[in-house]
């Protein structure tokens, strides 16, 4: 139905139609050094095992730019490499970028490489839910090549790294692939469990994974974002994505109001003064405290089929949640001419200040009016994103219980709970004791 011809990003270099990529050290099997069967049995990638982190290790550590930490220097080391190796299709160092004059900074980047093959989407953009179809592309079609490294926690309480680890598919492996569109330097994807095929949707262990791999970068440049289906994610297999950039995105910089505080100490506040109305989730005794919470307001958007984008900031102990209805108004003819002419699609990068314009023309032009003004365009009516914050407040609650009712002595505390719970809806959202 409302089926919009829209310009997917190419990815993968799997996804075009034609493939002609070199597969460098291909050794057997079918000769294109596959994640399939064919080829897989003989691999070996990088596995960086992170150590988890629980209550015992509070507090986390503190997100400043280290020297070189460890993650980091592994994922450059291996995107350069595949630099070098030509698998990108176009060198985003030489995109010119500039810092848009004005109050936050917007950033804006002249990428015309990133939309030159066309196709059109492949997936109905209002479903945020939609089944994973083994026929479309998806990333057990890429090569090994564009594949950097497994990514999983350890046995252990230490961080394990493996230069040269075998691929256990049996035990649903995560990948960080490059993205061969990058938009900057170290752009890459996170594919949770990427043998699972799981369709485009946040659960709690995979929003858990995103933010463990934020933590672990340990570097305040290295932020990870999600779009849904509806909200610009091009490719249904669930994926995360990630980059460096090393100025402050604008909607770091905007200013927040707390509404809330939960049971497990995650803040939730709303964005202020920002063109596109938001929640931030920041805080909590563990990193799967916050994951949760967030998860939680991710799925509830799911469920109720409203496109969402996710920011991951500030080594994942500050969440941007963005709720959105662009893709929507294209469809139904309100979004104007000029906007729709710059072919700017407001996925995570852009709600977030990054703006990756495809004309020249509107390159020149950059400033922070026009910036908002599509912007203003992505965000839910006030009106409407009061609703869609009073069934997140309600998912949230009923995560807490749930939680709760896990501890038997807790089990019949839900009328008269002697714990803190939430008042939800409220704009001034207190913690009850
Ligand atoms: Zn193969």
């Amino acid at each position: 139905m409302l089926k919009i011809k829209r310009v997917p990003t190419v990815v993968s270099n799997y996804q075009k139609d034609e493939v002609t990529v070199e597969a460098a050290g291909r050794v057997g099997g079918c000769g294109k050094n596959c994640l399939k069967s064919c080829c897989i049995q003989e691999a070996k990638l990088p596995l960086y095992a992170f150590k988890r982190v629980d209550k015992k290790d509070l507090p986390l550590l503190e997100c400043k730019e280290q020297p070189v930490a460890f993650l980091d220097s592994i994922i450059l080391g291996e995107w350069e490499d595949r630099m070098q190796r030509g698998l990108f299709r176009y060198d985003v160092t030489a995109c010119e970028t500039k810092v848009i004059p004005g109050e936050y900074g917007f950033i804006a980047q002249l990428n015309k490489g990133r939309h030159l093959k066309k196709r059109p989407t492949e997936f109905r953009v209002d479903k945020v839910l939609q089944p994973f179809d083994e026929n479309k592309f998806n990333f057990t079609k890429v090569g090994q090549e564009e594949i950097l490294l497994q990514f999983e926690a350890s046995n252990d309480r230490e961080v394990q790294f493996f230069p040269n680890a075998p691929i256990d598919v049996e035990n649903s492996p995560s990948f960080v692939a490059i993205n061969v569109s990058p938009i900057e330097y170290g752009h890459v994807l996170l594919i949770p469990r990427i043998f699972e095929h799981l369709p485009q949707r946040i659960d709690h262990d995979s929003l858990l994974l995103a933010l463990h791999m934020a933590a672990e970068a340990g570097n305040p440049y290295f932020r990870l974002g999600y779009n849904s289906l509806g909200a610009f994610a091009t490719i249904n297999h669930l994926h995360f994505q990630a980059y460096y950039l090393a100025v402050p995105f604008p909607i770091e910089k905007a200013p927040i109001k707390k509404i809330a505080k939960l049971n497990g100490g995650v803040k939730i506040s709303k964005l202020l003064n920002y063109p596109v109305k938001g929640l931030v989730f920041e805080g909590g005794d563990t990193l799967e405290d916050l994951s949760n919470t967030v998860s939680d307001a991710c799925i509830c958007l799911q469920q109720n089929n409203i496109p969402y984008n996710v920011l991951i900031s500030d080594c994942g102990r500050q969440i941007f949640f963005l709720p959105q209805c662009y893709a929507e108004k294209q469809a139904l003819g309100e979004v104007s001419a000029e906007l729709l002419d710059t072919q700017v699609n407001p996925a995570v990068w852009e709600i977030s200040g990054h703006m990756v314009l495809k004309r020249k023309k509107d390159f020149d032009e950059a400033s922070e009016a026009n910036a908002w003004r599509l912007l203003a365009e992505v965000s839910l009516s006030e009106e409407r994103f009061q609703e869609v914050n009073a069934l997140i407040f309600q998912a949230i609650a009923a995560g807490q219980l749930d939680v709760k009712s896990q501890c038997p002595e807790e089990v019949d505390a839900v009328s008269s709970s002697p714990h803190p719970s939430m008042v939800a809806g409220s704009q001034e959202c207190l913690v009850l004791q």
